[in-house]
């Protein structure tokens, strides 16, 4: 049997979708001199502004950002009318630079892609058109789009309607005229909001059925910001970079101002500055820490509820409108015209589907509890499958079958958001855990499709066919991207950024929040590193330099940036004067740690003279006792105090149910070996001897530090064992020193550059002790006798040069039988874990240190072992 003629077509390259991501990628295909097929399912060029004609359209980035950068001229020679155009003009846009480049000649329109099968053989995709047409191609690129999959309505009876029915996303080309109609609009999402107040000038009566109410600002649309405008004609190209480099393609300035601290007066002029401005990126800017802190959140959130009840004049209809049930931003917040206006209108009736839902759509109209509405027209505006849904429909089966639905069936799983493990060459343009939906996509879809082109281009030049992520760099992006996610109150949110739109689509943030210019930099370093992560391979055989591009948790990078430029001194270069002011000017600027019941200083008298302490009582019920922790600070025994340490022992305090009592021990230089530990074992003894005056429990004491501090309080353990008490029921040891051997594999890597380095832990050693005492178990406790000490929780943290040392204390104390729980902390650094308030990922590293402390006191002692 003849093939048809079409089954021979051999391209380098298949491109599905003609939008922003398809066109520019196909310019740059052809720019390779690759040769290129485009297909769309929509008659002509423009993706999301081909469809969504509805009335109201919009973008709701200003035009002069949401626009095309890689062509100087095309921006001389289009000028945007408006702020935000309109959908007709960015469609006009998408045409004009389609016809500028002569990009339609390898464009098939109207046609659907139906399936995509992997042929290993051959090292090629076989493509098939709902047209028939089968391809054989090397790339298949899915510039599908992330909000090109209109959801279906999931309501009782909706096909039944005998009356005219709309989709915003599918909207007629001839338009739809409501005059004089009853129109139902049954959405308020971005597209709800944007149609509704000019539906309402036409219909006769307009009723708006709302699931949830959205958070919307006013656009104050108008001409092009001048101020913009002047920036982009005096410094294009610096304008585009600053765009290309900043967190959501948009030039804009963060502001560090926290919520939770500025002033009433900085709050009001901050939020009223936005409102005004009437731009996305500048209402999620109005604090630092809106999108990571609730209360700094519901600062912002409250204002524009007021702005809501002080607009739409029916009260029960101003609340009904006002958004309760999830944080600002962690749904889109929408841009409107007169949105909020327009139920003020007489004829326009909204309905709270919270209150009164629908139990089905009729012939008629639509029926809730309390009543039947008739209408001659239903408007769904009922959002998308979003960031997955056009990826899995288009049918992508890759190497041994496996499809992308099959795949992804517990959520999706990307490196860098562009490739998936088991589909060798195929790109997707933002696709989730990338940027995408969370920035300006004209910006993030330049980025991915010059990535994808430079990829391409190198390919060519080292003679490879193929290239496919590996399993476990693809593991740690999605743990990267699920890190970035877990600081901020996205995944509180039912949103579709979450997937919760669509019936049993998995919960997981889609997109990558982590920032566009932390993106770009995170896809320029796998290149500069030889493709880390990717296996490409070609006839002189297979190349991978396996690894995972990002394993800091990123508050922790945060947090290493700003050190990093503030351009303090290193400490080891410092006197211990010095370096202990420079850590009390630090400590002076953080959050000071959460509420406790109680707060009080005092001394402990000791051999050596008078120790400060300090005591922290829970302020949660029950009254009475509690079990007592003695606490031991971090700074390499020459740095810290009570105040140093003073956030994580009211963290330690709260989680924990227990009163925490930080002691001050002798430092270094002053006091040099064995002065802290001693001081550690007296300060214990004496805590035991006065547990009742201190209200706690007798019997139920634990020792727990940090760093040098978790040294000292493991001596202590180690010294009460030898001295026949006092009982100590657990320890908790924050990354502790535990031996004074710099050659471990964790010093090498970590050893500079995570804020404990090899220089600053030799500078302790050297204040501390001398050679000659450095491997007295008093020093480093790994050497001592390990029979006998208190179950232990540790804390080894990934970046730091303890780690390893950490964890030999575990092991060998599990080698004599110690119960021990090694507690992970991933990401993070020596210092981090401990930064109550700032680091926001060490707070499961704590919950996990509180656990183990409750969990040391779950046990009551025998009045044997007391004794
Ligand atoms: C109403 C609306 C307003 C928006 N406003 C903004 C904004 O202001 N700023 C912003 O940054 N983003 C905005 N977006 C997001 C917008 O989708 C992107 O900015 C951008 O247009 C996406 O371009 P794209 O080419 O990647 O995808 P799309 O424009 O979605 O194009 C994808 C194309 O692929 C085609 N396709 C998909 N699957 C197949 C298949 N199997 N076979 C054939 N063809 C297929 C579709 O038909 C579609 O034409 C908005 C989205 C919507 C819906």
């Amino acid at each position: 049997m003849n093939k048809p003629a079409s089954v021979r077509e051999q391209l380098d390259a298949v491109v599905v979708g003609a939008g922003f991501s398809g066109l520019y990628m196909l310019y740059r295909l052809r720019q390779l001199g690759l040769s290129v097929k485009v297909f769309d399912s929509a008659g002509d060029v423009g993706g999301t502004w081909y469809w969504n004609r509805y009335p109201g359209a919009r973008c709701d980035i200003p035009t002069t950002d949401y626009t095309y950068s890689f062509d100087p001229e095309l921006e001389k020679e289009w000028t945007w009318s408006e702020k935000y155009a309109t959908q007709p003009e960015i469609l006009d846009y998408l045409r004009f630079v389609a016809d500028r480049h002569g990009l339609r000649s390898d464009i098939e329109f109207s046609t659907s892609v139906t399936s995509a099968r992997w042929d290993e053989q051959e090292k090629r995709w076989r493509i098939t058109t709902g047209r028939g047409k089968e391809i054989r191609c090397r790339y298949y690129i899915m510039a599908t789009g992330c909000l090109s999959i209109p959801k279906p309505p999931d309501i009782e009876g909706a096909g039944r309607f005998a009356g005219q029915v709309y989709f915003t996303s599918r909207w007629p080309h001839e338009g739809a005229d409501f005059t004089g109609q009853r129109v139902a609009v049954i959405g308020t999402g971005s597209s709800g909001i944007q149609s509704i107040p000019l539906i309402a000038r036409q219909a006769s009566r307009l009723t708006v059925f709302q699931r949830t109410a959205n958070f919307s600002i006013p656009a104050h649309n108008g001409p092009a910001p001048a101020d913009r405008l002047k920036r982009l004609g005096e410094d294009r190209d610096g304008y585009r970079h600053a765009a290309r480099w900043s967190r959501g393609g948009i030039p804009i300035e963060p502001t560090d101002v926290l919520g939770v601290t500025a002033s009433e007066a900085v709050r009001r002029e901050r939020f009223e500055a936005a409102w005004a401005q009437g731009e996305l990126f500048g209402i999620l800017n109005v604090f630092a820490d809106q999108g990571v802190n609730p209360a700094s959140n519901d600062i912002v959130a409250e204002m524009i509820r007021e702005k809501i009840r002080s607009i739409v004049k029916d009260p029960g209809t101003a609340e009904a409108l006002c958004p309760k049930d999830h944080y600002f931003g962690t749904k889109r917040p929408c841009l409107d015209t007169g949105y909020f206006e327009t139920y003020n209108l007489p004829h326009v009736l909204l309905v709270d589907l919270r209150k009164q839902p629908i139990i089905s759509i009729t012939e008629e109209g639509i029926e809730t509890p309390d009543e039947s509405f008739g209408f001659d027209a239903i408007v769904y505006a009922t959002g998308f499958d979003a960031m997955t849904g056009a990826l899995v429909a288009a049918d992508v089966a890759g190497r041994d079958g496996l499809s992308l639905k099959e795949k992804w069936a517990t959520g999706p799983s990307t490196y860098l958001g562009l490739m998936t493990a088991g589909f060798p060459n195929v790109f997707m343009l933002t696709g989730p855990g990338s940027p995408s939906v969370l920035s300006n996509m004209t910006v993030s879809i330049e980025q991915h499709v010059d990535w994808v082109a430079g990829c391409l281009e190198d390919m060519r030049e080292e003679r490879f066919e193929t290239i496919e992520p590996t399993s476990l760099a693809e593991s740690g992006w999605d743990q990267h991207v699920q890190d970035c996610a877990a600081i901020t109150l996205h995944p509180t949110a039912n949103s579709w950024y979450m997937g919760a739109n669509v019936p049993g689509k998995p919960r997981v943030l889609l997109p990558y929040i982590g920032g566009v210019n932390a993106y770009r930099q995170a896809c320029d370093e796998v290149v500069s590193q030889g493709y880390l992560g990717f296996r490409r391979t070609g006839p002189e055989g297979a190349r991978c330099r396996d690894g995972v591009i990002r394993r800091m948790q990123p508050d922790v990078a945060m947090v290493l940036d700003l050190v990093a430029a503030m351009g303090m001194p290193p400490m080891d270069t410092l006197s211990a004067a010095d370096a202990r002011a420079l850590m009390a000017a630090t400590a002076a600027i953080r959050p000071p740690g959460p509420e406790v019941g109680e707060v009080t200083d005092g001394v402990i008298p000791v051999p050596a003279g008078d120790l400060p302490y300090r005591l922290y009582r829970p302020a949660v019920p029950p009254e009475g006792p509690r079990p007592l922790v003695v606490y031991f600070h971090g700074g390499g025994w020459v740095l810290g105090n009570l105040d140093s340490d003073d956030p994580l022992c009211r963290d330690l305090c709260q989680r924990s149910g227990a009163v925490v009592v930080s002691v001050n021990y002798r430092h270094a230089p002053e006091a040099r070996f064995p002065a802290a530990a001693l001081d550690a074992f007296a300060a214990v003894q004496w805590v035991d001897a006065n547990a009742i005056e201190l209200g706690g429990i007798p019997g139920q004491l634990a020792v727990a530090g940090w760093s040098a501090g978790a040294n000292i309080a493991t001596v202590a353990c180690q010294l009460a064992r030898d001295d026949g008490g006092p009982h100590i029921s657990g320890q908790v040891l924050i990354c502790p020193v535990v031996d004074s051997d710099m050659t471990r594999l964790s010093y090498q890597k970590n050893g500079d550059g995570y804020i404990l380095t090899t220089a600053l832990m030799r500078w302790f050693w050297d204040h501390y002790a001398d050679p000659a005492d450095r491997a007295d178990p008093r020093a480093a406790p790994l050497h001592g006798n390990l029979d006998g000490l208190p179950p232990t929780c540790i804390v080894a943290a990934d970046f730091d040069p303890l780690r390893d040392e950490g964890v030999a204390y575990a092991r060998a104390l599990e080698d004599v039988g110690v119960p021990v729980r090694l507690a992970r902390a991933r990401g993070h650094t020596h210092t981090s874990v401990t930064m109550v308030g700032v680091v926001i990922s060490g707070a499961p590293v704590r919950a996990e240190i509180g656990a183990a402390l409750r969990n040391f006191f779950a046990v009551r002692p025998t009045t044997e072992q007391i004794e």
